[in-house]
């Protein structure tokens, strides 16, 4: 475990003052550290985690060489001697259901029925689909070059081969991960323990749900799209609600979300000249450093860790805090998130869910960046990284279009709503024309 210092002195020109956007996914990458602790969960229980260890497929999938199709399955090599012109007559001796083998012998001109997913017998490797076959007296005909040796047999062992890996760790368990995982028949797998994550929100002038609104006040919006976020990723959240701008308060709060949590998440209070003491307490309490990071929105962010002890404070090199239940050392990684609401769900889509997975030992997740023309022009200064809230679409040519959502002020969340992309402007971007192409970062699966 490095200390901030440690990581910035490796760090070329390192500027808190002055972070751009990969200077910050890179600091954070070196800062957090991956949990180790696993459990074993039933299959149906494991969407969205994280898989622990390589899956070693114990059979072969599919166990045997079997039909594609519903038709009829011979010996391909009879296909090979004939002239273009001549069908090949088979007489068809039996028939293979899916689940029930056929036990016979086949001579030279003769068949089988057979059915999608039944076993090819020994010997058999063709099979022709039945609607395509012309049904004689005698029994079928298949004409010349509708078929060649081989074709519409699914071989033993083409999904998945016996002793090979069929899922990697690290893999995050999606729908489509877990249907390969019970086809190799597992009923279990060993998966990283969730991520716990605490959250609060900070600021004199922020409501819970449910009090009753006064002058000046805003509901607390935050902790809902933080706790939604976290919960997509598969965290067990600690929601702490709302902590008033008090010293004492707040040094409970981090001191809790310390010996509870793997990570502390808190917006507000973290702006250049902010008075309250959210930063005050950060600093005591803990390693953290405050940036102003070149993007928009959400320029100010404070990242570090907090401790639980004074083992985490001077930690003897090779040892870590003793926590039981929490296996990192060096404290709990604090993301100190800005308080306008846009910027928060920006910062953690940016920074903090990359973190988090790289803390349940995910492997780093594969965004799909699509590049699309902007039909509007857009502002945009170079030096700075921006994120605009934005439709994406398909048009009648074929293209990718998109445009903003509307008002992009940093607490705008409305027009967050009805993005369903962010447009990435990449740092040295300059302004961007009606046509130009953009990248965007689809959002469904995230906000
Ligand atoms: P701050 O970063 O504390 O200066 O806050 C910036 C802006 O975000 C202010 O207008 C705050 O009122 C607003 N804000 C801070 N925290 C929240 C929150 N939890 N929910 C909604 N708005 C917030
Ligand atoms: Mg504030």
């Amino acid at each position: 475990m490095k200390t901030l210092d440690e990581i910035a002195a490796q760090l070329q020109a390192y500027d808190p003052q002055s972070m751009t956007v990969s200077g910050v996914q890179t600091f954070l990458s070196q800062l957090v550290s991956v949990v180790r602790d696993t459990e074993t969960v039933p299959l149906i229980d494991a969407m969205d985690r994280v898989l622990a260890q390589d899956l070693v497929s114990p059979v072969s999938v599919p166990p045997h060489d079997n039909s594609a199709m519903d038709g009829y399955a011979f010996d391909g090599s009879q296909l090979t001697p004939l002239d273009p012109h001549t069908p090949l007559r088979l007489a068809v001796v039996g028939t293979a259901l899916a689940g029930k083998a056929w036990q016979g012998q086949l001579q030279p001109g003769q068949c089988i029925k057979i059915m999608t997913g039944a076993i090819l017998p020994p010997g058999l490797d063709t099979v022709v689909p039945q609607e395509l076959v012309h049904q004689s007296e005698s029994g079928i005909e298949v004409a010349a070059g509708l078929v060649k040796p081989g074709d519409n047999r699914r071989l033993c062992g083409e999904d998945l081969a016996l002793g090979k890996p069929a899922l990697r760790r690290g893999d995050l368990l999606t729908p489509a991960r877990l249907g390969l995982a019970a086809s190799v028949g597992v009923t279990s797998l060993v998966v990283v323990r969730r991520l716990r994550v605490a959250y609060f929100s900070t600021g004199d002038e922020i409501l819970s749900s449910g009090e009753v609104p006064r002058e000046g006040a805003v509901y607390d919006s935050n902790r809902y799209t933080v706790l939604g976020l976290l919960r997509r990723l598969g965290c067990e959240v600690i929601d702490m609600g709302v902590v008033r701008d008090d010293p004492d308060l707040l040094e409970a709060a981090f001191t809790q979300g310390a010996v509870q949590a793997d990570a502390i998440i808190t917006s507000g209070g973290v702006s250049v000249g902010e008075a309250d003491f959210t930063k005050v307490m950060m600093k005591r309490l803990g390693d953290v450093a405050f940036w102003r990071i070149a993007m928009r929105p959400g320029r100010p962010m404070a990242v570090g860790r907090i401790f639980r002890s004074e083992t985490d404070r001077n930690p003897v090199s090779g040892t870590g805090a003793a926590d039981p239940g929490l296996s990192r050392s060096g404290g709990a990684v604090v993301f100190g998130l800005p308080g306008n609401p846009v910027a928060v769900m920006v910062t953690f889509l940016a920074f903090v869910r990359p973190a988090l997975l790289q803390m349940m030992g995910a492997n780093p997740p594969e965004e799909p960046l699509l590049m699309a023309h902007s039909q509007e022009s857009i502002r945009k200064k170079p030096g700075r990284t921006e994120y605009q809230r934005g439709l994406v679409w398909t048009a009648a040519d074929g293209s990718l279009q998109c445009r903003t959502t509307g008002n992009q002020g940093s607490g705008v969340l409305s027009s967050m709503v009805r993005a369903n992309a962010l447009i990435l402007l990449q740092h040295d971007q300059a302004n961007v024309a009606p046509g130009d192409l953009v990248t965007v970062w689809p959002l469904h699966h995230l906000v």
